[in-house]
């Protein structure tokens, strides 16, 4: 029984409920846009369920099971995907001026440039992620002069710790790491030698390195033990020599460390050298998964195994990974990596409204490495329409 004081004050407090409910109610009986009746999934907030997504002034404002208001402008995603716009962590994006609307049409709603230029040209890649429609950002390279044909640092006097430095020092709010490309066709043997510079680089910033890693001249556990919390590897579907399981289908004990310690492992898709099929049925089966899904994107990705970042998504399905995992990789676990980031990733209410709609289509696919081999596949993801800060974007 309630006394009647506090007979008054639950009554008073119901009262004030009711009223913000209806106000609440009444300020968001208009929405600038609905994606309505699509299957929303936000592994951020484990979410899996046919869901409305409204969203107003740029920011995601209801996610229900119906939302009973007017919009602007309605997204009918009836048999389709909503998920949180893609996050796309190794790209070459900022090559090409184009890029960054080519991978939005994608549902690529963030991306980080991995090392396209180093310290002498790394205004070209800074200028096109200053321009780009969503948030992009660059990882410079360890060479002074990028990415090169004959080697990025094979003369390792182009790892030049000091002209690294000075551009992170110019460009703090667009370099938000250092990238080392360490095959054999990069570096020879400077291997171990440039992955240090590297973190004498970033470490002094407190950013990540991001290493390229496969067929390297140096063990994988030398190079993989030189990396901190927070560090990334790419191309973690490498084929031998030295890649990140032995030929008994254990994973090194070095990589099992990194990962305890926070050391991220990525896929960076890519067209030569990055995985093979065999290798990646080894390191699934050893329960050693990505943390995130990324293309290696180049702007003749579409051409090649890449395709484009959903296609990407959809190569672990037949290896027992489901949808929101994949998602999850794409999402709210690329967000991790990297603070630009912090609060994407998530269709979580106040979040800028940055999504991805992807149909999955049912069917026979066949899924590309890098060395000719086929998978197939009986589900593929492809992208639909993206929204960005509330925002349809129209389809190209
Ligand atoms: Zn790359």
């Amino acid at each position: 029984m309630l006394n009647r004081r506090q007979f008054l004050s639950a009554a008073a407090s119901a009262a004030a409920f009711a009223g913000t409910t209806r106000r609440a109610e009444t300020q968001a009986a208009r929405y600038d846009l609905i994606i309505r009746g699509g299957r929303v999934i936000d592994p951020s907030v484990r979410l899996d369920a046919t869901r409305d997504v409204g969203i107003s002034g740029g920011r995601i404002a209801a996610v229900e099971a119906s939302i009973v208001a007017d919009a602007d402008d309605t997204i009918d995603a009836h048999g389709k995907l909503v998920v949180p716009g893609l996050i796309d962590i190794h790209t070459h994006t900022a090559r090409s001026a184009e890029g960054p609307r080519l991978v939005l049409q994608d549902g690529v709603t963030g991306w980080i440039d991995a090392g396209s230029q180093g310290a002498d040209h790394i205004a070209d890649p800074i200028a096109v992620a200053r321009s780009a429609p969503q948030q992009g950002r660059v990882l410079i390279n360890i060479g002074r002069a990028g990415i090169l044909g004959e080697g990025d640092t094979m003369n390792l006097s182009l790892a030049d710790v000091g002209a690294a430095r000075d551009a992170i020092a110019k460009n703090r709010d667009f370099i938000v790491g250092v990238k080392a490309r360490l095959s054999q066709n990069v570096v020879g043997a400077n291997d171990v030698e440039v992955l240090r510079r590297s973190q004498e680089v970033a470490t002094s910033f407190g950013l990540p390195v991001m290493i390229h890693m496969g067929q390297t001249m140096s063990p994988f556990s030398t190079l993989v033990d030189l990396l901190k919390r927070g560090d990334i590897v790419t191309h973690m579907f490498a084929p031998p020599p030295n890649s990140i399981v032995d030929d008994r289908g254990h994973i090194l004990p070095a990589v099992l460390a990194a990962r305890r310690r926070g050391v991220w492992f990525d896929i960076g898709n890519g067209q030569t050298g990055h995985m093979r099929w065999d290798t990646i049925d080894a390191i699934m089966k050893a329960g050693f998964w990505p943390d995130t899904f990324s293309t290696d994107w180049n702007a003749n990705s579409r051409r090649t195994g890449v395709v484009d970042l959903p296609n990407c998504m959809s190569k672990l399905l037949g290896y027992g990974m489901t949808l929101s995992q994949a998602v999850a990789r794409a999402t709210v676990n690329a967000a991790r990596i990297f603070p630009l980031f912090n609060d994407r990733g998530t269709l979580n209410v106040g979040a800028p409204a940055d999504v991805a709609i992807l149909e999955l289509r049912e069917g026979t696919f066949e899924f590309l490495d890098n060395y000719k081999n086929t998978i197939t596949g009986r589900q593929r993801l492809f992208p639909s329409t993206t929204v960005l800060g509330g925002r349809r974007i129209p389809r190209a």
